[in-house]
């Protein structure tokens, strides 16, 4: 996404007004949206993960701070704040545990660090559930009464909405589609998690790099295979890249990954019967707009519905998500704004 965002101005808002935080391990995004969440102002800045965590929570109210004061309003005008990071994390205590990009930020009260440094009650959240409710609340999901979203980067994000609720789950990481089992054999693909076998171990950017890898080092040749051997480096984009000049190798790799998607989606389906199910994050090889995309997406698809109860395939939605990596932001917002108006009617 680009940085100029469209955005209306504080005339044209619907009070009351809600800001999303979504932290990352290099940059962190901070949106002011109104209650139908249009954009009022949206900043991006680094995370400077080395200043340590009280430093981190300052600087995000600090910039909240700054949003509302470009637009002229108040902080008194900004009824809640949403915050949305990686985890590990235990979301009813508000509190970071062992975050994996986040060396020093270890066991730390996040929620109430930036609720005290800005003044407003802050309302916590993993940052792929809080994307899931971004698509859901005005994304590719806005027409959906449920919906599931995988994001396909580094690893395979999970995010499942249910009528507006997150299913945070007993322990904080309910919703971790990533780590569903798509191969239950002992020498399984090892996940970045440790375990064997689950469906990021075969469909995250990282996983279908060291598969085109395997492929090409077992002797596979054509044009991608090609690039590598000239010092071109192995990425998605790349595989994307050489699937759309029909290399064989590139194709393969891709149609294999939306095939493995497709049979994890099926467990999915079979478990939350959801309305439909949103593929998100940087390895979606250039969505519907492209070629690769697209068939990507039906590739999925006619898995998928090859192989769930017809009753759940059939009628089972599945689309690419809409708004990029602004999801984590505007669905931080959006759950706080759930949880004041929740609140406020009790
Ligand atoms: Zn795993």
């Amino acid at each position: 996404m680009s940085e100029t965002r469209p955005t209306i101005s504080r005339d044209q808002a619907v009070a009351p007004l809600f800001a999303g935080i979504d932290l990352g391990g290099t940059n962190t995004k901070v949106g002011l949206v109104d209650d139908q969440g249009h954009l009022l102002g949206y900043r991006s800045m680094p995370t400077k993960v080395e200043l340590g965590p009280e430093a981190g929570a300052r600087r995000m109210a600090e910039t909240v701070r700054e949003i509302a004061d470009s637009v002229e309003v108040g902080m008194a005008d900004v009824a809640q704040v949403g915050l949305a990071t990686p985890g590990t994390m235990d979301i009813p205590a508000g509190r970071l545990l062992l975050p994996v990009n986040f060396p020093s930020w270890h066991d730390f009260p996040i929620r109430d660090r930036v609720s005290h440094h800005c003044g407003r009650a802050v309302t916590y959240e993993n940052d792929a559930n809080a994307a899931a409710y971004g698509e859901f609340w005005l994304g590719a999901g806005r027409h959906l009464p449920s919906l599931i979203m995988l994001t396909l980067g580094t690893g395979v994000g999970g995010g499942i909405i249910i009528g507006d609720l997150t299913i945070d789950g007993q322990h904080s990481h309910g919703g971790e589609c990533g780590h569903i089992i798509i191969d239950s054999r002992y020498d399984a693909r090892m996940c970045n998690c440790g375990q064997r076998g689950h469906l990021e171990a075969y469909c995250s950017a990282t996983a279908v790099v060291r598969r085109t890898e395997e492929a090409i080092k077992a002797g596979r040749q054509g044009s991608l295979a090609q690039a590598v051997a000239d010092g071109e480096e192995l990425t998605a984009l790349l595989i994307d890249k050489h699937a759309d000049r029909d290399d064989a190798l590139a194709w393969e790799i891709v149609l294999e990954t939306a095939r493995l998607l497709g049979i994890g989606i099926v467990t999915l389906a079979h478990t939350i019967d959801p309305a439909g199910v949103l593929l998100g994050g940087a390895m979606t090889f250039g969505r519907s707009e492209s070629k690769v995309g697209r068939r990507f997406l039906e590739r999925v698809r006619e898995e998928v519905r090859s192989r769930a109860l017809p009753v759940v395939g059939e009628k089972l939605q599945i689309d690419f998500a809409a708004l990029g990596s602004d999801a984590g932001f505007y669905g931080a917002a959006g759950l706080a704004r759930v949880e004041y108006h929740r609140t406020k009617t009790k």
